[in-house]
């Protein structure tokens, strides 16, 4: 059975919550209390991790422990507490984030049912959908009250305003989203109807009923309100209205996008992108829709409906399935809305408010509660039935609603049935055709399968090619749009190269693909035959090559194409892909199990780099208008220093096997620098007061990818043992241009001898400085900017694992004078395709 620990500062509290729980239940579970410091009579307020260590102790067994904390101290006390227990049982227990009252007495009722550690966690964290759902608030995190639950105001009077819509779609997904939300705000009764279309007045609070209106440009509007604040809703409705519901009206979401797209014989021309990961690429495509269970993996089981004894538990079981739902839609929505765009996430903002929506949850209980129907049936019955009211509307766009609806309903189906979201696997070989793949999706694919990406989004720089180059998978980025009309199955080629796709090539173009992939992968070999030989210039100046990696498997494949250490283990993707930061000790089997794989080699560890184009859904970071110049890498760290204080530790502590050295990132300022160090030092001093081991002598270094870190280098150089310039994020700040945008990702070349300039004023002022000097942007992964890097007098590279072989040939081909030469001339032409034709000419490879 499942043990439970309540951790709170009062004793008192953790008590009556216990006696809460407990009465719950019928027969006593394993449940202790760990709450108050010193004398139990004293009821002083405060956490002990001593005493938290005990109770888990004296509640585990085989089944684990779920730990409830109150807040604050309690959750440190918690996880210093797990840190004590020995290895084999920390494995199995689980600090859990739900609500401490409701969240106990679920999680008592569900460890009494004999449900495992994983169920009894579901219970908790869903507790709170109950209480909302009696409250009428269907969502905690949006705060949405149904105030149309409540009975008329007797003698509020009904007033109205007539608006008309102006904006050019009408109310598509997001400003139906928002209408439906303002509407929820108020204590009065809101209600709709479109006048142009002659409908019957609808819940404002119910997204279904509001774009089942069908409301298109022009269409005029009736609005009622009746209640306390009625007078305020209609204000607010009205400015919302006005005011185009805040719509650009020139990026709007187009009716169609993003779901349903039938297949176009026209589309059979050439389509030209942007070269994002090297290779030529043959096979079927597939067309990945960034909804989380695409066509090929649907669950096909006919549904099972039978009759219901128990309703209300039933209900609780869809509800907290709901909760679940939702939680992974705003995961998808946060990711979709920072990495895409706020226009193609505004779909996922209609599916949670799909979730939410009173009349289905109205429909369901009545299932439920009065038909006893099963929570997959009732579940079902009300999909089908919105679906098929969509799918008969005349309307073209509300007609292709349904696919929404359906998607909604496929994912609870697939969490009722306790399937695991699926990730992007095939089983043949393909080429993925999407808008854009996160981070994530990318770093799961199998490159076996997986033989091309082609997006219509993205940049050579983004963090989706990154690892596509890592993947070894060939890359097409900021292809048009006409992509997506591909039917699945078509025969797709790509040039990872050039950056042209075509569509169902001819047999000439696809025997002239295949024997450049030939050659391509002969050079690849020929590279990999001397891996592990140095990278020594025919005069015998050598290079350290080193790798970037993401993760353990990244080391294992760096280590067996001549990588000569890591220069860059992006800490950041342990943290993706999950619902909570990983611990002190899950990141220490990281950075341990690296170590392993290179025990006398360098490894370089940069602290956690979130932000920008990787944002973390559980850290609840607020949206901000430019990720890329905001709240990320270091700065973000130091005003979260509980998460940075937790990997400095795991990494001192993995020190002792390895030879790493600690990087931050993102270093901006001196002061910055100054911060990051005074808590590396903190850590430091509570290592050695507890008697843990960590190598003293662990080199500090940054990375240069900031302007203003360039052009102080002088100043940062004396501070630091060492300098790795991030060409990634130098060239998208020196050239001002995202680096995750098509559009201007010509612009954003660090082959520009703007940003080559700053490459060298780095080398300088660390060389002036008497440290050593290396890179790890994406420049250094391209075999042409070799005599560049050699010239400039890098004392190290860190690449792609992939690159690493090519890099080595280049480097054993050059002199350091003819190095030089390339070099300075290359800072003296005035464009980046100049560079890259002075280059060109060379053939080393
Ligand atoms: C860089 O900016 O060049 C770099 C290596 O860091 P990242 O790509 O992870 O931002
Ligand atoms: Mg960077």
């Amino acid at each position: 059975m499942v043990g439970i620990v309540i951790v709170s500062h009062s004793r008192l509290l953790a008590e009556g919550v216990r006696e809460l729980a407990l009465q719950m239940v019928p027969d006593y579970i394993s449940l202790a209390i760990a709450a108050g410091i010193d004398d139990v009579d004293d009821h002083q307020l405060g956490t002990d991790v001593l005493q938290v260590q005990a109770a888990i102790e004296s509640v585990y067994g085989d089944g684990g422990v779920l730990v409830l904390m109150d807040l604050g101290s309690a959750l440190m006390s918690a996880e210093m507490a797990l840190e004590l227990l020995p290895e084999e049982k920390r494995h199995n227990v689980y600090l859990c984030e739900a609500p401490l009252v409701e969240g106990a007495i679920a999680a008592t009722i569900s460890a009494a049912a004999g449900n495992d550690l994983s169920q009894v966690i579901a219970e908790a964290r869903a507790a709170l959908a109950a209480k909302g759902s009696q409250l009428g608030v269907v969502s905690s995190s949006l705060l949405i009250a149904d105030k149309n639950q409540l009975p008329p105001v007797d003698d509020a009077p009904v007033l109205e305003i007539r608006l008309r819509v102006s904006n050019k779609l009408g109310l598509h997904a997001r400003p139906a989203a928002k209408f439906v939300a303002t509407a929820a705000k108020f204590e009065s009764q809101v209600k709709v109807k479109n006048i142009t279309r002659s409908t019957v007045f609808v819940r404002a609070n119910s997204i279904n009923q509001v774009t089942m209106l069908g409301v298109r440009h022009g269409h005029e509007l009736a609005i009622t309100a009746s209640g306390t604040d009625a007078e305020a809703a209609l204000a607010a409705m009205k400015e919302l209205v006005e005011s185009h519901f805040g719509e650009d009206e020139t990026a709007i979401w187009q009716p169609g996008d993003g779901d349903t797209r039938p297949y176009r014989s026209s589309v059979t021309s050439d389509l030209r992108g942007i070269s994002a990961s090297p290779g030529v690429a043959i096979a079927p495509s597939v067309l990945y829709i960034n909804t989380p269970l695409p066509r090929y993996q649907l669950p096909t089981a006919p549904l099972q409906q039978y009759h219901v004894e128990n309703s209300e538990n039933e209900w609780q079981r869809l509800q907290n399935t709901i909760q679940a739902a939702h939680q992974e839609i705003e995961i998808l929505l946060s990711e979709t809305s920072t990495q895409i765009g706020d226009n193609e996430a505004a779909i996922f903002d209609a599916h949670l408010l799909f979730l939410e929506d009173p009349l289905v949850l109205e429909a369901l209980q009545q299932h439920i509660f009065v038909e006893h129907l099963n929570a997959v049936a009732a579940w079902q019955a009300v999909v089908d039935e919105l679906a098929n009211q969509y799918r008969t509307q005349e309307d073209m766009y509300l007609r292709a609603r349904a696919a929404d609806v359906m998607d909604v309903g496929q994912r609870v189906l697939r969490l009722l049935a306790g399937i695991a979201a699926t990730s992007l696997s095939f089983t043949e070989p393909v080429i993925l055709i999407a808008t854009d793949l996160t981070p994530s999706d990318t770093a799961k694919l199998d490159p076996a399968n997986v033989l091309g990406i082609c997006t219509t989004s993205g940049s050579p720089t983004s963090h989706t090619a990154i690892i596509a180059r890592s993947l070894g998978i060939p890359a097409v980025v900021g292809v048009p749009e006409s992509l997506l009309q591909v039917a699945d199955g078509t025969m797709v080629a790509l040039d990872g190269e050039t950056g042209n796709v075509w569509i169902e090539p001819d047999a000439e173009i696809i025997a002239s693909l295949t024997t450049k992939r030939e050659a391509w992968q002969s050079s690849q070999h020929q590279a990999t035959i001397n891996v592990h030989q140095l990278a020594i210039s025919l005069d015998g100046r050598q290079i350290e090559v080193l790798a970037n990696i993401g993760g353990v498997a990244d080391a294992q494949i760096a280590l067996g194409l001549g990588a000569e250490g890591v220069g860059l283990l992006r800490t950041e993707f342990l943290f993706l892909d999950r619902m909570a930061p990983p611990s002190e000790s899950e990141q220490y089997e990281v950075y341990h199990a690296i170590a392993q794989i290179f025990p006398n080699q360098p490894v370089i560890i940069r602290t956690l780099d979130i932000g920008g184009d990787k944002p973390l859904p559980y850290l609840n970071l607020p949206q901000e208008n430019n990720p890329f110049l905001g709240w990320r890498g270091i700065r973000f760290c130091l005003s979260r220093d509980e998460l940075f204080k937790i990997q400095l530790r795991a990494i001192l502590r993995a020190s002792t096997s390895g030879k790493f050295k600690i990087m931050f990132p993102m270093i901006s300022t001196v002061t910055e620098l100054q911060a990051a160090k005074l808590i590396f030092r903190e850590v430091q001093t509570e290592l050695r007061q507890a008697k843990i081991p960590f190598d003293e002598k662990i080199d500090i270094g940054i990375m240069i990818e900031v302007p203003s870190a360039v052009v102080i280098a002088d100043q940062l150089a004396p501070k630091v043992d060492f300098f790795s310039i991030g060409t990634n994020d130098l060239s998208q700040y020196v050239m001002a241009c995202d680096r995750t945008n098509p559009q201007v990702a010509d612009l954003a070349d660090a082959f520009h001898p703007a940003v080559l300039r700053m490459v060298q004023q780095t080398i300088k002022a660390g060389h002036a400085a008497g440290i050593k000097i290396g890179m790890c942007g994406e420049l250094a992964s391209d075999p042409f900017a070799a005599p560049i890097l050699l010239g400039l007098g890098l004392d190290d590279v860190s690449l792609n694992p992939q690159a690493i072989p090519n890099f080595k040939s280049a480097i054993s081909h050059l002199t350091v004078p003819e190095a030089e030469a390339i070099a300075f001339e290359a800072l003296n032409l005035d464009s980046a395709a100049k560079v890259r034709s002075l280059i060109s000419t060379f053939s080393y490879l």
